[in-house]
């Protein structure tokens, strides 16, 4: 029988039920032998050389939400509504495959198991290279943007005939195909109809922005501003003389949240995954709760974009599943979802790691695993194979 090593964790997660403290992992030669509690493994496995004792160790994580395509952006802090004209529109033409293939290799690098990756519309070449080449699993999300209804149908009739294109370049093994209609503001009530109706009878994964900055509340309470301004100055230049009650289809209310809107036009019904959520009401929770839909967050690139800090313990409470992403290099910082776990511990201090732990990795292969997709974290039990990777670098 090969010697057995027994390493310490600080946080130990199996892949089931909650992370522990203070756990233990047993292995010989490159298998493991028992994983549980120190104290337990200690007494049941004298012989087991103790080894240095680590900060984590589970499964390899997901990053559920990045923008590859924007990864020769340069990193950038701005309020969100300033955010998007300033650097996102302004750095536009650096956009690409060269930008994605150096994202992909950061992701790869930094260890994560899949990824959640949106494609903007303006680089199809992106689309093509990640769901026919691309070393890594997770889903592609296709980008929507059309805040005019006068085009809904016309933009949707370009969806479905590039979501038939695309589906040829599906591989086993490979990224799966998703839809991400932007934002809620940036695409019309109309077209969002369309395709949450079509990805609900398509089998495609939805992700959405949604309630990411305090400014988003108060243009769907008032149509005031400053992402109301912005975005009227954005929508002249495609759509001039476009105005918000056209694209939300209704007046801004006072007590409409974009979530509300969203479950008001069915587009929850199709459980899309809402990134960001960072500004909602308890009435938002308890929506997104009974929706069966789940939230990304991205703590680094909230803070960065003066967002606001989401209420991660309050989702928890209400049992809506949580994973983490890293947005784009330009709020993120960088793509890797090991830096996106040690902010969260840093931002969310009050919070108990362990659930950062589960989120990122349980979390994040729930996404992945929507409408039939085998993205599984391994269990970390015995017989399992052992793989270094699982000692996470400290978070
Ligand atoms: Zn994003």
């Amino acid at each position: 029988m090969s010697e057995l090593e027994l390493i310490q964790a600080d946080i130990l997660y199996t892949g089931m039920g909650l992370p522990i403290r203070n756990g233990a992992v047993v292995i010989g030669g490159q298998t493991i032998a028992a994983a549980g509690k120190l104290d337990a493994l200690s007494a049941q496995y004298p012989q087991a050389e103790p080894r240095h004792t680590v900060n984590v160790i589970a499964p390899l994580p997901v990053n559920a939400h990045a923008h590859l395509d924007m990864s020769d952006y340069a990193f950038q802090a701005l309020p969100y509504f300033q955010w998007i004209p300033e650097v996102v529109i302004a750095g536009r033409l650096s956009r690409g495959l060269a930008g994605a293939k150096k994202g992909l290799a950061q992701v790869r690098a930094s260890g994560a198991a899949a990824l959640g990756d949106i494609v903007w519309p303006g680089t199809p070449e992106v689309m093509d290279w990640l769901l026919s080449e691309a070393d890594m699993g997770g889903v592609a999300y296709w980008e929507v943007l059309d805040p005019n209804p006068t085009t809904a149908e016309q933009t949707f009739a370009q969806v479905v005939q590039d979501v038939a294109r695309f589906r040829k370049l599906e591989r086993p093994g490979g990224m799966r195909l998703g839809l991400s209609p932007h934002a809620t503001h940036t695409v019309s009530s109309r077209l969002h109809r369309l395709l949450a109706d079509f990805a609900r009878r398509e089998n495609l994964p939805l992700q959405i922005h949604v309630a990411e900055h305090p400014s988003e509340l108060e243009l769907f309470a008032s149509g005031t501003g400053p992402l109301a301004e912005s975005f009227a100055r954005m929508v002249q230049f495609s759509s001039p003389g476009l105005t918000l009650p056209e694209v939300l289809g209704r007046p801004p209310t006072p007590g409409l949240t974009p979530v509300s809107y969203l479950a008001e036009l069915g587009v929850l019904d199709a459980r899309p995954t809402l990134i960001h959520m960072v500004n909602v009401t308890d009435e938002d929770i308890r929506t997104v709760a009974q929706a069966g839909a789940n939230v990304v967050t991205c703590p680094r690139s909230n803070a960065n974009l003066q967002c606001g800090t989401f209420r991660w313990a309050d989702f928890v409470a209400a049992g809506v599943d949580v994973a983490l992403g890293t947005d784009s290099v330009a709020s993120g910082e960088t793509l890797n979802i090991f830096d996106e776990i040690a902010a969260a511990r840093r931002i969310h201090t009050d919070l108990d790691p362990r659930l950062i732990v589960r989120a990122a990795v349980k979390g994040g292969h729930r996404i992945m695993n929507q409408y039939g997709l085998r993205s599984k974290a391994p269990f970390l039990r015995r017989g399992e194979a052992w793989d270094e990777r699982f000692v996470w670098p400290s978070v």
